[in-house]
């Protein structure tokens, strides 16, 4: 196998899908997979064995849950639709969630005169994550959801809105636990509650991170079923991390590693880049975890300076920020050996570019110990998108 690649463990995966099954079956909700976090298609036959269909961004992703996983569920948010992708959405979406009054005002009839589920897209103003402002659709200024006052002063003005919704969605988490969409759900409530009573459903959105070990599943429940009980609403879930969580591994190989720097740290260059095929390690940042080696902080190098199998691990592209993290092994690293790092199926192959000419990592999918290739990539993929 070349490296780099992605290898995605499907029986990991169907553990996590077994988790997200059992909160359909005790709650009676309804679970969707958001495809922008993890779009392996070739497991979707397996992801619909499980859940109740998936969630897209814009047409695209609608378009491949359609094509990929039959009979599912096929939702779809955008902050803004544009008008010649109406026709399609209508034709191959079950649900459509706007952003703004403004856009169900523009869009909202078309979409259930074809038979959509209409929903809006709420924003509880309930900030639950500190620190973290672009994972935050909370955050001051933020453009996505619809506040109370906006709602109220659309609806005043005109009262049909309020008619030609079906549902409220609200997403404000990012990897977090229930007791942070406790907090949202309060402040939803509070806020958005004397409408709830005429709606069919809500969606939670995702940022759920249910498949965690220390995951808080039955306040998750709690959740759901006061929603079921007290406001006759069906329940929708729409996590992506939750399906692939540590489901995923990305192995690469050293090519060079350096003489000692002036912090006594030896850089290593891999045929993996976090620029190219990690963004997230640099765009959230953080560091992701790699097998056999312990994770430092990128800014402690004095700390480590007299140690050795210490290591500043790289990509081979010209960004001096292409830095993947800095790691303490259990032994000297040699050149040629391959590393590989873990949690790799999550907002990864979804996220790769080949700036710089880097050569995409093929994606492999691990069932029973049997590695099968499932995508390939040479120069052709490069040269096709310039
Ligand atoms: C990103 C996103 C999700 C999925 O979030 P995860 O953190 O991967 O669970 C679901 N719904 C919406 C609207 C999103 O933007």
């Amino acid at each position: 196998m070349r490296t780099p690649y992605f290898l995605i463990d499907k029986e990991r995966i169907e553990n996590n899908l077994t988790i997200l099954r059992r909160v359909m079956d005790d709650t009676g909700c309804k679970i969707l997979l958001a495809q922008k976090c993890f779009s392996c298609y070739g497991l979707y036959p397996l992801v619909s064995n499980y859940l109740a269909g998936a969630t897209a961004s814009g047409l695209f992703e609608a378009r491949l849950c359609r094509e990929e996983m039959q009979g599912a569920e096929n939702h779809i948010f955008s902050p803004a639709y544009r008008e010649e992708d109406m026709d399609e959405i209508c034709k191959i979406c079950d649900h459509i969630v706007f952003n703004s009054p403004r856009q169900l005002a523009l869009f909202g009839q078309r979409a259930r005169r074809a038979g959509l589920q209409i929903g809006l897209r709420i924003n509880p103003e309930c900030s639950t994550q500190e620190g973290h402002a672009i994972y935050d659709p909370c955050a001051a200024g933020s453009r996505l959801g619809t506040r109370l006052k906006d709602f109220e002063d659309s609806i005043s003005h005109n009262p049909q809105l309020l008619s030609l919704i079906d549902g409220f969605h609200f997403h404000t988490l990012c990897e977090q636990n229930s007791d942070d969409l406790k907090t949202t759900l309060d402040a939803v409530v509070d806020k958005f509650g004397k409408y709830l009573g005429m709606m069919k459903w809500i969606n939670f959105g995702g940022g759920h991170h249910i498949t965690r070990d220390d995951y808080d599943i039955e306040l998750l429940e709690r959740c759901i079923v006061r929603m079921r009980e007290d406001y006759s609403l069906q329940v929708y879930l729409e996590p992506g991390e939750a399906i692939a969580l540590n489901a995923g591994e990305l192995h690469a190989t050293i090519l060079e590693i350096q003489p000692m720097d002036e912090y006594g740290i030896r850089n290593v260059i891999l045929d993996t880049s976090a620029a190219c095929h990690m963004p997230d390690v640099i765009e959230m940042p953080y560091t992701p975890p790699l097998q056999n080696a312990e994770i430092l902080s990128l800014n402690d190098y004095e700390k480590h300076s007299d140690e050795s199998n210490i290591y500043r691990l790289g990509g081979p592209t010209c960004l001096s920020g292409d830095v993947i993290g800095l790691y303490r092994f259990d032994h000297q690293l040699q050149e040629n050996e391959e590393l590989v790092f873990e949690d790799m199926a999550i907002y990864s192959m979804v996220k790769t570019n080949t700036f710089n000419g880097m050569p995409l990592p093929d994606i492999y999918i691990k069932s029973s110990n049997n590695n099968e290739l499932w995508k390939s990539f040479d120069y052709e993929d490069f040269k096709c998108r310039l």
